[in-house]
């Protein structure tokens, strides 16, 4: 009789991984059914938390799951804005990757083996003090894991010069469907044989399988860098301003926007005395020295006919301070209105002195605050509708302001997301970004990796 007695199974994952690294009590299940998406989202608690250590234990976990039918959620640090991480199914396991945090540089090849677990910033610190480079630089990156970032395609401000976190991706170990090992790319720069899976994985936010370890290109450190606001009285400068910067010849490392919501907003946050103009520019530029006094010199000139003040930062204190307001927008945001929606669509640079003044018209349309930021020299804008969340009407009006700001985006040639991806938030419109032709191919890769549909299902495309 005992024979034909089912274990359970999370008891089968205690089973193959031991108990230390199955959790299941309620705290633990809880902590991990979320993410950083500030707006309400389908979730649920999961069955177990799983804590592996090895690539070999990835594979054990996930043939126990395709075995039993365990929907598997993927998870770095949590910070995710889309609800990447967060488990949606009831007997689903979250799979934490916070003890594969290990990685190797390989100096004389210039590039790192990295495990999904680390966190970006402390990598990048290490690479730097050794004289590299890895530039993708999320603004999370203190925190975020670099299995994360793979995962999203996450990019930052300087991904404007260096692109985003997919062109440093030279290979990847997964684990697929039914806890096959899949090793794809090589630590060359040139390998054009076959397609490109390993670009496929960058990004596919763990609908495709588990990304275990990466190999990741490194460059040479900039030697110099320095930071600039531009200060503009008229909003409608801003767009010429970037158009001449970029048609000048020089080419910044980062250009970020703020207008005069965003400046109030930090400055009532963790004020570092940024001046209460209509908008700014920050600007990065980096590179020998010499050029890079040369480069602010260049916008200095280019800028002041147009009546705009260039200040540069004088000491690394200064420029650290201004990269900090930046990088607190999102929390200060909260500090305007309890609820927030946060899009980071994208639209092609020549289209901006267009479109803002369309994202404009949506707000006055359905009487919102909003507040927009972002990396303006690469068109991908934080366009934020701040609402109060204990007002539901008003938070209905903000979900459908949202559909606008979409739709202008893709009218604009642009995308629904730059950085944060599509996770359960943008389902609805990646249908309107692919067109069908374009979604059914989404549908059918889904499917050759994961027919059981268990590596983070409800997630991205909907089958
Ligand atoms: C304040 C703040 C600022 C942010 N700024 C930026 C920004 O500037 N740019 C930007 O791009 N993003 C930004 N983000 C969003 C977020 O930090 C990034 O998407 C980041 O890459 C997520 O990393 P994470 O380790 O927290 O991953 P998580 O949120 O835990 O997971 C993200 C996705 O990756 C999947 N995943 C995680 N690990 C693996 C793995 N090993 N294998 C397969 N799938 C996996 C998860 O299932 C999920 O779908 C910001 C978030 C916050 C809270």
């Amino acid at each position: 009789m005992l024979g034909i007695l089912r274990k359970k199974p999370v008891d089968k994952l205690i089973e193959v991984l031991g108990k230390g690294r199955v959790k299941t009590s309620l705290v633990e299940r809880k902590l991990y059914a979320y993410d950083a998406t500030p707006i309400p989202i389908e979730r649920a608690l999961p069955s177990a938390v799983v804590f592996p250590e090895s690539h070999e234990e990835v594979t054990l976990l996930v043939k126990v799951c395709y075995e039993e039918g365990i929907p598997i959620f993927p998870r770095g640090a949590g910070s995710g804005l889309t609800g990447g991480a967060v488990p949606t199914l009831e007997k689903g396991v979250v799979v934490s990757f916070e003890r594969m945090n290990r990685f190797e540089l390989n100096l004389d090849n210039a590039t790192a083996e990295v495990q999904p677990g680390v966190i970006t910033a402390q990598f990048q610190e290490q690479v730097e003090r050794l004289g590299l480079f890895y530039p993708p630089d999320p603004s999370s990156y203190k925190y975020s894991t670099l299995g994360g970032n793979i995962a999203e395609n996450a990019g930052g401000p300087r991904c404007l010069k260096y692109g985003v976190t997919r062109e440093y991706v030279l290979g990847l170990t997964a684990v697929v469907k039914e806890g096959q090992t899949l090793r794809t790319g090589n630590p060359v720069i040139k390998d054009v044989a076959g397609y490109d899976i390993t670009k496929l994985l960058v990004g596919s936010e763990g609908t495709l399988g588990l990304i275990t370890s990466a190999t990741l290109k490194l460059i040479p450190k900039p030697k110099a860098r320095s930071t600039a606001l531009a200060l503009f009285n008229n909003l409608e400068d801003v767009g010429r301003a970037v158009t001449k910067i970029f048609t000048s010849g020089i080419f910044p490392s980062a250009l970020e926007f703020m207008d005069s919501d965003a400046i109030r907003a930090v400055e009532d946050y963790k004020p570092v005395g940024l001046p209460r103009v209509e908008a700014l520019l920050l600007i990065e530029v980096d590179g020998s020295p010499q050029g890079v006094a040369e480069d602010i010199k260049g916008i200095e000139e280019l800028l002041k006919p147009m009546g705009v003040e260039v200040r540069t930062a004088r000491s690394k204190e200064e420029e650290e301070k201004l990269w900090s307001a930046r990088k607190s927008l999102g929390p200060a945001l909260g500090n305007l209105r309890s609820g927030k929606i946060n899009e980071d669509i994208v639209i092609p640079r020549i289209y901006l002195s267009e479109a803002i003044p369309r994202f404009r018209e949506i707000a006055r349309k359905y009487e919102l605050l909003m507040v927009i930021f972002g990396h303006i020299g690469d068109g991908n804008l934080h366009v934020n509708l701040l609402y109060d969340k204990s007002n539901p009407e008003e938070e209905h009006r903000a979900e459908r302001a949202v559909d606008e700001v979409f739709e202008v985006a893709l009218r604009y040639q642009g995308s629904i997301t730059g950085e944060h991806g599509v996770g359960l938030t943008k389902k609805k419109f990646l249908k309107w970004q692919f067109g069908e032709v374009g979604y059914e191919l989404l549908k059918g890769i889904k499917m050759l990796f994961d027919p059981k549909n268990l590596f983070n299902p409800g997630k991205v495309v909907e089958l």
